[in-house]
């Protein structure tokens, strides 16, 4: 029932995902789909990937860690494991053994901490490559509540950091939409991340990842020029309040 519920879910998404594309004259192949899998089972995870999800996104660590060790081998090695919740400095290290790709960069500290904690992985062989890393810009403005993320002034500098750490790949920049926007609203945050992201490559060619989109913004996010979406209850149902 579970299982036949994500697919049904899976196959709405994929084609709203479809359709955003076609109105803005993209091509869905630019466009990763990460399910955050955040409050539900690791057996889900195992589920998704036969469904052909490779990415999957997790906002606690504590809840992500033991997600992630509890997957079979053969289910990790093909996967993509973001973290996209807000980091504190004492749990970055951990996050940086087992996460893919962390698109939650905030502040310098929290790039100093990744930085050593993937070095030591690469060490003890946790992991086999830098982590890559996307910095979130807190796109509110004045009186609207802000959702995390640098603001847009310290983005330059903390992605020269990123790029400038040795065990860190900066890729790009991550947003959540600010709360309590109408579509036009949203539509304009997302179109700023899209054009600092324009900005940031002048320096960093390479960082070329714009992760926007939720749920219910995803049309927006695409049509905006997003490349990664961090779809949850969409796909796996509600989860418990606030979270
Ligand atoms: C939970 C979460 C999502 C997914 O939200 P839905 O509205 O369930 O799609 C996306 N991004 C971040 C940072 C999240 O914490």
């Amino acid at each position: 029932m579970r299982h036949t519920e994500i697919e049904e879910r899976l196959t709405v998404v994929r084609g709203r995902i479809a359709q955003a594309c076609d109105e803005a004259g993209r091509d869905p192949g630019g466009i990763t789909l990460i399910a955050v899998t955040k409050f539900f089972p690791a057996g889900d995870i195992t589920h998704l990937l036969k469904l052909g999800v490779r990415d999957i996104g997790e906002n606690k660590d504590q809840e992500a860690g033991a997600k992630v060790a509890e997957l079979d081998e053969t289910v990790r090695e093909r996967l993509t494991v973001h973290f996209v919740g807000q980091l504190q400095s004492n749990k970055a290290g951990r996050v940086a053994r087992y996460a893919d790709m962390v698109q939650s960069v905030d502040r310098p500290k929290i790039v100093r901490a990744l930085d050593r904690g993937r070095g030591t992985a690469l060490e003890e062989g946790h992991a086999a490559a830098p982590l890559e890393v996307l910095v979130q810009v807190d796109l509110g403005e004045g009186e609207q509540a802000g959702r995390g993320g640098a603001l847009p002034e310290q983005v330059p500098a903390l992605a020269d950091a990123v790029a400038g750490a040795e065990h860190l790949r900066l890729r790009g920049l991550m947003a959540v939409a600010p709360f309590g926007q109408d579509e036009a609203g949203t539509r304009a945050a997302f179109d700023r991340l899209a054009q600092l992201g324009a900005e940031l490559r002048h320096t960093h060619p390479d960082a070329d990842v714009l992760s926007a989109g939720m749920s219910a913004d995803l049309e927006l996010a695409i049509a905006s020029g997003a490349t990664h979406l961090r779809v949850g209850s969409a796909i796996l149902g509600s989860r418990q309040p606030g979270r």
